[in-house]
């Protein structure tokens, strides 16, 4: 048997799997049908445009309580890459609030500034962020993998501190922040401006996994990986390489089944020329089950999909990339992290009517945008032109039924209205916007491959009971078969890693 692992998809579960399962000696191949590695976690160029592909924010995995801590220190590349502070968690604009307010990137900073904006709210606002530091705190604790495992003692202190969070463990998002502020719908909004890092409804949005991963910015702060996400991605790729193992690119997985114990991997040229197999005992993908689904025999694709039925997509997002003449503080940028509330968002609520405006021709309504300035911070983004990223919730069905000229030219009407919204609250950006680039739920679908374009996994509602909010695990139910993507744990980069740490030590423990 040439291998003893073989990994479908080198994004960042993929590449996170096999750097660790090749550095504990396993011979380890990586199947990737695109010119390069990391997936969503890439950064490229577009003629002179510098295009980050997806990170905006992430929490600094030096932190040990971060979920990517572990694994990128085992992965051997903690060191070995920048992780350029944001500065602050954002500044927020528009919607309901009647000024913009900056929001700290640490627990006390953020209690300080919401309570000097909401006085009235003052009490609540700590009493909420101390709960989401205990569920931020505690989650952190219980990641540590193995070596945490064997310290039942912090298992145990991790668990008392969430004690009281259970009587609301299954609470969405809207119906916790009601509870704590009433009808302040301006610091709720304040409060989770950046929903879209997580989903697009607060009525559908697990509490508990907002404080998590809300909570885990504010614990140790937002980080943006210097140079660029294809940093980290290649990082992992290049250790996969040191450790022996092998990266093949270009190559699409058209086929697995299974024989035995055996594993045969099919994989073709793009055009479909020049097919291959390969085989292993174990197989990690680094996808969706619906697509991993259609690899397999239909006999095994049933019983394989079955846990996974009920469960609906992620979001997807769009992302449009501007690259402006001059840095964006000229135009009144004051922060690395913006989040632009359109004035027709009255309430929180309301940010779930962005999904679908696309649906339509641009009009009055502007979705709400998460826009990072990479030349606010120490990014190691080049410049020029400026690099501004705008992101916003987004769904295939936006984009149904175009043809390929459509799709474009409504996608330019789209950017053209966006441009000139945010030229009406940072007069004079629309006249330095001298390059672009525009991802949409149609372009995430076409390049990774993911079911409805969603890029965080499963969707992060409340779960069912008690219990089953952590049933998200790296087994399937196709023996030697694993799961290392975002539909193995939560979305967004600490998610993916985390997964795909975990799927490497299942791997090492059975093997
Ligand atoms: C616009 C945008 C902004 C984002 N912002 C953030 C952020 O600020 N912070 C954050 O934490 N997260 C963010 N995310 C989410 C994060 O990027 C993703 O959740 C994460 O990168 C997903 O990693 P993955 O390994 O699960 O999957 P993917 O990145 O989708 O990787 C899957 C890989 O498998 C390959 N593949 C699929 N099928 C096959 C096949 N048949 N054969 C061979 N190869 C195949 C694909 O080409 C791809 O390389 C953002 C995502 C997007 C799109």
């Amino acid at each position: 048997m040439p291998y003893d692992v073989i990994i479908v998809g080198a994004g960042l579960g993929g590449l996170t799997s096999g750097a660790l399962l090749a550095r504990a000696g396993r011979k380890v191949l990586v199947i990737e049908k695109s010119n390069s590695v990391g997936g969503a976690a890439s950064s490229y160029k577009v003629g002179d445009l510098f295009v980050e592909g997806s990170l905006h924010e992430t929490g600094d995995p030096h932190d040990p309580r971060d979920p990517k801590h572990l694994p990128l220190s085992r992965a051997g590349i903690l060191e070995t890459l920048k992780w350029s502070p944001g500065g602050a968690l954002y500044e927020v604009r528009g919607g309901p609030l009647s000024s913009p307010l900056l929001v700290p990137d640490d627990f006390d900073g953020a209690r300080e500034a919401l309570s000097a904006r909401f006085p009235e709210a003052r009490e609540a606002i700590a009493r909420l962020l101390c709960e989401m530091k205990q569920i931020a705190s505690a989650a952190g604790a219980l990641t540590q993998g193995d070596a945490a495992t064997r310290r039942s003692g912090d298992i145990y202190g991790a668990l008392m501190s969430i004690a009281p969070a259970i009587r609301d463990w299954k609470m969405p998002l809207a119906k916790k922040l009601q509870q704590a502020f009433g009808d302040n719908e301006a610091l709720k909004c304040a409060f989770a401006a950046n929903l879209c890092y997580y989903h697009d409804d607060p009525a559908t949005l697990w509490w508990v996994y907002f404080a998590m991963a809300q909570g885990g910015l504010l614990l140790s702060g937002g980080r943006y990986v210097h140079g660029g996400s294809q940093r980290l991605s290649s990082a992992l790729a290049r250790e996969i390489k040191k450790a022996g193992g092998e990266t093949i690119l270009r190559r699409v997985v058209t086929a697995i089944d299974k024989d035995g114990e055996t594993f045969r991997v099919h994989h073709t040229a793009k055009d479909g020329s020049d097919p291959k197999t390969a085989e292993s005992v174990r197989v990690v993908c680094n996808g969706a089950p619906a697509s991993i689904a259609a690899l397999l025999p239909p006999k095994q694709a049933k019983p394989f999909l079955s846990p996974y039925e009920s469960r609906p997509s992620s979001i997807s997002l769009f992302a449009l990339t501007l690259g402006l003449s001059k840095p964006p503080r000229e135009f009144g940028f004051s922060a690395y992290s913006t989040q632009l509330l359109p004035d027709w968002m009255t309430t929180l609520a309301d940010y779930a009517q962005a999904t679908t405006l696309m649906r339509d021709e641009p009009g009055e309504k502007m979705p709400p945008l998460a826009i990072a300035d990479y030349a606010a911070i120490d990014s190691g983004v080049p410049a020029p032109p400026y690099v501004l990223s705008l992101i916003a919730p987004d769904t295939l069905s936006n984009w149904e039924g175009l043809d390929h000229e459509g799709y474009r030219a409504k996608r330019a009407r789209w950017q053209s209205a966006i441009v000139a919204h945010l030229d009406r609250h940072f007069p004079g950006l629309a006249e330095s916007v001298v390059a672009s680039s525009f991802n949409t739920a149609h372009s995430v679908r076409q390049y990774l491959g993911s079911p409805g374009g969603a890029v965080y996994g499963f969707a992060p509602t409340p779960p069912r009971s008690l219990f089953s909010g952590a049933k998200r695990t790296s087994a399937t139910p196709l023996q030697g078969l694993y799961l290392a993507s975002a539909y193995a744990g939560f979305g967004g980069y600490s998610g993916v890693i985390q997964a795909a740490g975990e799927c490497a030590d299942m791997i090492l423990r059975e093997s």
